[in-house]
């Protein structure tokens, strides 16, 4: 190594500056860097060894320097690294599309390739609102957009547009066309102050009264599926999201499915679509593709949006889109052998118990008592920490208890990040019971210490 730890930290102070990070805290505190990654573990320039409870920010799969991936990568790398998908193709991203369009719900016939999930993002709400420009009978004046509140879909100024939580696009709202919102379906504070299952998902009528309202001025709706993971990991009540589906039908709206956090086994299923059986117009996927190894993303498109597309060159129906990274052959090699690991692991048949222990593991988690609530699909978890359980109130924001049981879970060996004061677990899909185990028991500690100082 060029530099010892300690000018490593000095050298990051110095020169970088880090994403979704308050840089005054960060230059005050003392730096984790990562030298290397080993199964569900990183371990850091200092060779202390951390569980990677949230798969390196939901994408790590297999877990690190997994064999498979890494050859295929090499291998790849022995034939060529990149080369434009502008105007040419190549092998990798050519058997990659076969295998998406295989696994993914049978409607999406075609792979727009792109780097991450916000441009997977803006792709489909591009496409969708293009669709309605130059499809067969075209309706120009659907040009906004139905997305719901605390949705997240991504950091670029058209995933903002769409987004839907307060503390990360509320500055930016003067840059923004604002989309039309919906309420949240979050059932720990639900905004009809009812209780599911007795209320019958009654928000719902709330959805469709808007959907009704803008359908002649609307392209699309696009959601997370089954769960708004940045939002909190806020679990939709069990067939909300195929009713949302089907209402987008019913009024001539795009369904835009964003499987960017949930796609690729997060959920227990490949994709959180198939859990209720949805057929989306578009979807976004990105994170889990390449099992967290190189920035891949894709959306997926109908044949009926994809036809709307085509014409002669003078017709400028063409999709005027594309990234310089567009399917670099490296990232879908990645993908490749990611997906074939799936296979060969069997790693959703073998996660469905690592998911019964995890929930068991997790109801212990009630006896803390600042634990408000424990949300739960598949690997992904939330707990949100109250001040107080009976009126659900928060705890002060500046207060930070979330970073606070980061910094502590970190220093036991564990690294997570929170979403506020929600506690977030998305362990690889490779953890091993026993070291789901161990992060639970770091998780607990953590909390407790921290809530009650
Ligand atoms: N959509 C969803 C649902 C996400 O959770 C995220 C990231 O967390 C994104 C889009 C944006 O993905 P990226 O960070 O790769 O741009």
């Amino acid at each position: 190594m060029k530099y010892n730890s300690e000018e490593l930290k000095r050298l990051d102070k110095q020169f970088i500056w880090h994403p979704f990070t308050q840089m005054s805290d960060w230059l005050s505190e003392e730096p984790l860097i990562i030298s290397r990654g080993e199964g569900n573990y990183l371990i850091d320039v200092q060779g202390r060894r951390y569980l990677d409870g949230v798969s390196s920010l939901w994408v790590s799969v297999h877990g690190h320097q997994r064999e498979e991936i890494d050859q295929a990568i090499s291998e790849q790398l022995s034939h060529i690294a990149h080369s434009t998908f502008l105007g040419l193709s190549h092998v990798p991203a050519i058997e990659l599309a076969e295998k998406v369009i295989e696994i993914t719900p049978r409607n999406l016939v075609k792979v727009f390739y792109s780097d991450n999930g916000s441009t997977a993002v803006e792709i489909a709400l591009k496409m969708a609102f293009q669709y309605w420009q130059q499809c067969r009978k075209p309706r120009p004046s659907k040009t906004r957009f139905i997305s719901f509140i605390n949705g997240y879909h991504g950091d670029t100024i058209g995933a903002v547009n769409v987004g839907g939580i307060h503390l990360f696009h509320r500055l930016y709202k003067p840059l923004l066309t604002e989309s039309i919102k919906v309420p949240s379906p979050c059932c720990y504070r639900c905004y009809l102050g009812k209780e599911y299952p007795g209320c019958q998902m009654s928000c719902l009528s709330d959805v469709e009264e808007v959907m009704e309202r803008h359908r002649e001025d609307a392209a699309a709706v696009i959601m997370e599926p089954l769960i708004q993971a940045a939002g909190g990991m806020l679990v939709l009540p069990p067939g909300y999201t195929k009713r949302v589906r089907q209402l987008a039908s019913k009024y001539e709206l795009l369904f835009i499915a964003d499987e960017v956090a949930t796609g690729f086994g997060r959920t227990g299923a490949l994709l959180a679509c198939e859990l209720e059986g949805i057929e989306p117009d578009l979807m976004a996927l990105a994170k889990g593709i390449t099992g967290g190894y190189l920035p891949l993303a894709a959306t997926l498109s109908t044949q009926e949006v994809f036809d709307a597309f085509h014409g002669e060159y003078r017709e400028k129906k063409t999709f005027f889109h594309g990234h310089t990274y567009t399917a670099n052959p490296l990232a879908c090699a990645a993908a490749l052998a990611n997906l074939k690991v799936f296979e060969k692991d069997k790693t959703l048949e073998k996660l469905q118990n690592k998911i019964t222990s995890l929930s068991e593991g997790l109801r212990s988690f009630w006896d803390l008592e600042h634990v408000g609530d424990i949300r739960q699909l598949g690997f992904m978890v939330g707990i949100e920490l109250v001040k107080d359980r009976d009126s659900k109130e928060s705890y002060p924001f500046e207060e930070k208890k979330g970073i606070k049981v980061g910094n502590e879970a970190r220093r036991r060996g564990l690294l997570i990040r929170p979403l506020e004061d929600t506690i977030v677990l998305m362990p690889p899909l490779s953890i091993s019971h026993t070291e789901l185990g161990e992060m639970l028991h770091i998780v607990y500690e953590s909390i407790k210490v921290v809530t009650e100082e």
